[in-house]
Order: structure tokens, then C-alpha cells, then sequence
């Protein structure tokens, strides 16, 4: 134990005593990066010591790898990085920090900053780095997409997900990354695909807690249209002021159970939303009940002050769904 002090004690001294802490000079082996701006072959690394730390520490932990072995590290070069050098088997998170700084001055948020870091920590997660430069597009997309449902899942706004993207990535095509169009385009589905599972992981939860109504069934709507190809007819809807519209999307009434969206006409006729066929209907006991009678599928559920419940004869009933709209 004294040996290991002995050993320690000089560096503290040395990092306490009001110095610039030292750069390490690194040879680049392979890198991704968040836009077209590169590395120096050799780059010199600072120690990082901005609060950007710890933003970036803190998306190491939402995606829960606290105390992770990357790196962080300044680099001169005005951007974010993820490098794997495979000889001293060391990897990193670089950026620079003027660029962080421009990102927040423009973006006015920290959400977009760490929606970058999630970016860069999904290169480290797929190993683009190593992986082939001909398929670089191919990666930058994967790891936009991972950003955008990081995004969804921290509880930031699509806004919020795609401003960097909007200000910082490339106009047009470069050798290494998509044309930011396509770009933002990828974190939007990421984000609404994770708006989706949200939802789906949340049906025995209070939904309400979680995510708000609305923007589950313009989740579910716009996955839906993506998937019919109708992506582009309604474009206008989606991409208007980059964020979500949620007037007038949605009129009729609607139900969450076991996962689906059920939505109810006047004729009080149920209807699944992901597939527009009718699945049941809703029906009073007796004239003047305080609760209905919601039929779908093979078994009858009670619906009371807009929740639904199991009938069993024994025990208490099973919240199973809530009015969403
Ligand atoms: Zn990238």
C-alpha cells in the first residue's frame, strides 16, 4: 500500500499545482466522427476538464455504462470523435471544445449536445471505427438513428433531437457522411420508433406518466405511414417546423389496452388503429350505469372513469388500458 502512494503522490502534485494539465500526443488509427470535419493523423489530446465532462459522463450513464473505459479528451480539431486505437488498446471520445461551445450558442440546449454524444458512443457500440470506410454512410446513419431514440428516451423533444443535425451536419454529401437531410430524417425514425416501444412497454403503467397521448398515436400514425410508403404525401405534416403537430391529428376517441390503440365511432364500434378492422364495441349494462361494457376480442371488460378493467368474479380487477383521447 505505501509503495502505491509513493508511485501516486508525484502526479497529484503535479495536477494540483495551478499548471495547464498535459496533452498526450496520439497517433489517430480509426475514427468516426459527428461531421465531415477530420482528425490530424496525430492529434494532440488534452485533458478534458470543460462541464462538457460532465454531459458526456452523464450519457455514459443513461445508457448505463457508468465508468466506462472511453476516454474523454480535447482534440483541436472542431468537432466530436470516437476513436479505438487497437495498438495501445485504448479508445476515446474526442471533441473540441469551441464546437460544443458554437452548439450550444446556436441550439441554445444542452439536450443537443448529448444527442452528438449519443451519436458518437453508438460508433463506439457498433465499432465503426473499425470497420469499413465504404460503408460509412451506412454508419453514420445507424448511429443518428440510435441518437434520435436516446433522445426519445431522456425525455428531449424531436426538436431538441435534431438541432445539432440541423445546424452542424453537411448541407450536401461528403465521402464520409449523408447529407444532413437524410440524416435528420434517420433520428426522427429513431425517435419514433422509440416513442412506439415506450408506449408498448408502458400499457400496464400509468401511460399518462410517461408520454402524452397524443404524441403515442402520432407515433404510431407516422410508423404506419412510413411503412405504407406514404411518407412522402405527408411530409408536409411531419416535417413542419421540424416538430410534431399534434392539432387535429386525432378526433375520435380512443383506448389503450394490452398494447393496442383502439379507437371508438359513434356508433360506439371499436376499431384497431394499427389495422382499421373492427374488433368490438362498446355497450351499457343497464340504462343509466355508471360504467360500460367494452367487448373485444374474446372477453368483455368493464370501463370506469375512463380506465379499463378485468371482471373476474374473485379478487380485485386488473387495470388493463386508459381513455387516451
Ligand atoms: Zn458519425
Amino acid at each position: 500500500m505505501k509503495f502505491t502512494l509513493i508511485i501516486i503522490l508525484p502526479f497529484l502534485v503535479f495536477s494540483c499545482n495551478g499548471q495547464e494539465p498535459p496533452k498526450e500526443l496520439l497517433e489517430i488509427e480509426h475514427y468516426s466522427s459527428y461531421n465531415n470535419t477530420e482528425l490530424k493523423e496525430k492529434d494532440e489530446m488534452g485533458e478534458s476538464t470543460t462541464s462538457y465532462d460532465e454531459i458526456i459522463l452523464e450519457v455514459l450513464s443513461l445508457v448505463g455504462i457508468p465508468n466506462s473505459d472511453i476516454e474523454i479528451r480535447t482534440t483541436s480539431s472542431y468537432g466530436a470523435y470516437s476513436v479505438i486505437n487497437r495498438d495501445c488498446r485504448r479508445r476515446f471520445f474526442l471533441y473540441n471544445e469551441a464546437f460544443f461551445d458554437s452548439v450550444y450558442v446556436v441550439t441554445n440546449s444542452y439536450e443537443s449536445i448529448k444527442s452528438i454524444c449519443f451519436h458518437e458512443i453508438a460508433h463506439h457500440f457498433y465499432r465503426h471505427p473499425l470497420k469499413s470506410r465504404w460503408e460509412a454512410h451506412f454508419h453514420e446513419l445507424e448511429a443518428d438513428r440510435y441518437s434520435g431514440f436516446q433522445m426519445r428516451l431522456i425525455g428531449a423533444t424531436l426538436e431538441e433531437s435534431v438541432a445539432a443535425m440541423k445546424y452542424f451536419g453537411n448541407e450536401t454529401t461528403s465521402q464520409s457522411h449523408p447529407e444532413k437531410s437524410l440524416r435528420i430524417n434517420e433520428i426522427k425514425a429513431g425517435y419514433i420508433d422509440a416513442s412506439l416501444r415506450v408506449f408498448k412497454d408502458s400499457t400496464y403503467i400509468k401511460i399518462d406518466s410517461l408520454i402524452q397521448a397524443n404524441e403515442i398515436l402520432f407515433a404510431l400514425q407516422e410508423v404506419q405511414k412510413q411503412n405504407k410508403g406514404f411518407e412522402k404525401s405527408n411530409k408536409d405534416i411531419f416535417e413542419k417546423d421540424s416538430t410534431f403537430n399534434f392539432e387535429n391529428v386525432f378526433t375520435q376517441p380512443a383506448y389503450t389496452i394490452l398494447g393496442k390503440i383502439l379507437t371508438v365511432n359513434e356508433a360506439n364500434e371499436i376499431f384497431d388503429l394499427a389495422t382499421n378492422e373492427k374488433v368490438g364495441r362498446i355497450t351499457s349494462p343497464y340504462p343509466g350505469a355508471e360504467f360500460q361494457l367494452l367487448k373485444f376480442e374474446t372477453s368483455t371488460y368493464k370501463i370506469e372513469n375512463g380506465n379499463i378493467y378485468s371482471i373476474s368474479q374473485l379478487g380485485t380487477p386488473i387495470k388493463l388500458g386508459t381513455k387516451i383521447n
